[in-house]
């Protein structure tokens, strides 16, 4: 094993910037993961590479950035309990107290405490040859998962199956997706293993929408317009979709989330950033609708994830339109500020 690294960070003028670190040591608790890949979520676009904008648990400390990380671990610190090397692992992406209440229910992601720190904002990330892990944020890839569909897990998948469990998508619901970029994406594939029968998706982009068609992912995709919502009632006999989902985070189309969701349905809405303003008694309280905020996913919810990926066959790497090496990370970060792609990932060869 070679002593130095390349890792890429994000100054936050969107660019890319390479460094060479010194391979790390696990410590005690903590194992060396070899990256096998790393993917691109929209978080890392909004809040980092085009500038610094996150505050507390999105502030960016200039260490190597990717949440995403998913490899093999080559190396394993004293007092490791579980994994071995040689292991293939999916990385929760942040390392939280572990004492706090959040902690405990494996909500780090809520985690108040100053010894909370996520991989790729607060403490080195997965766009580099190797990551240092604590043991206790590894959850175990099934051999049927290839290492991008781990790396889609940590993250984009694990929000969208965080936010269907909460409004308990199942076989007796139409789902509703605004927004079909890979958190779209991800709730409509989800959705249709978790038994939903018509999965519509809407977005402003000619290119997400016919993804998300040729993906098979959808049953009917449609441009967001003035025209969407009456073509929603006519594709569900006037009622509206059971329930809903925005992964845009546009105020639009988290208006259309509701309006399209049948009376006493659920949606929810993970897309991040802005506002929204809407006749609350009109959308929300007549229609009897119960409207989730859903952040990222747990550590337990992650494990639940991938266990029925492995049982379910599918392949969230089929989302993924785009995979390059460490060293074309500039373009595939630009590709992914674009829009014009599916998720856009990190790969090494395996
Ligand atoms: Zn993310
Ligand atoms: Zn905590």
């Amino acid at each position: 094993m070679s002593e130095t690294m390349t890792g890429a960070v994000l100054p936050g003028n969107s660019t890319v910037k390479f460094r060479k670190y010194p391979v790390p040591e696990p410590g005690r608790g903590q194992v060396l993961v070899k990256m096998k890949a790393s993917s691109i979520c929209g978080s890392d676009i909004r809040a980092i590479y085009r500038e610094h904008l996150g505050k507390g648990p999105e502030g960016y400390q200039g260490v190597i950035a990717g949440h995403e990380p998913c490899g093999q671990i080559v190396k394993v610190g004293p007092m490791c309990r579980e994994f071995k090397e040689g292991d293939r692992v999916v990385i929760y992406h942040i390392s939280g107290c572990g004492v706090c209440d959040e902690c405990k229910k494996g909500y780090m992601i809520s985690c108040q405490s100053k010894h909370r720190a996520a991989y790729g904002w607060q403490r080195d990330g997965g766009h580099a040859d190797y990551l240092l892990a604590e043991e206790n944020t590894c959850v175990r890839l099934p051999d049927s998962m290839s290492y991008l569909d781990g790396a889609l897990c940590a993250c984009g998948f694990g929000t969208a199956y965080e936010a269907l469990r909460r409004i308990e998508v199942s076989g007796q619901d139409r789902l509703l997706v605004t927004g079909l970029g890979p958190v779209g994406l991800a709730a409509a594939m989800i959705g249709r293993a978790l038994g939903s029968t018509t999965i519509i998706g809407t977005d402003i982009s000619d290119q997400r929408l016919s993804l998300a068609v040729n993906l098979g992912l959808v049953d009917h995709a449609i441009m967001s317009d003035e025209a969407t919502l009456a073509k929603i009632m006519a594709l569900t006999g006037d009622q509206g979709c059971e329930a809903s989902i925005d992964c845009s985070g546009a105020a639009s189309a988290r208006l259309l989330a509701l309006q399209g969701t049948r009376d006493w349905g659920r949606c929810a809405y993970v897309g991040e950033g802005g506002s929204v303003s809407f006749e609350v008694s009109k959308y929300l309280i007549h229609k009897q609708i119960t409207l989730f905020g859903s952040w990222v996913t747990s550590l337990g919810h992650l494990e639940e994830l991938v266990e029925r990926i492995d049982r379910w066959g599918i392949h969230p790497d089929r989302t993924c339109t785009h995979r390059l090496p460490l060293e074309r990370a500039s373009e595939a970060y630009q590709l992914m500020d674009s829009g014009n792609c599916g998720k856009v990932a990190i790969v090494w060869d395996e």
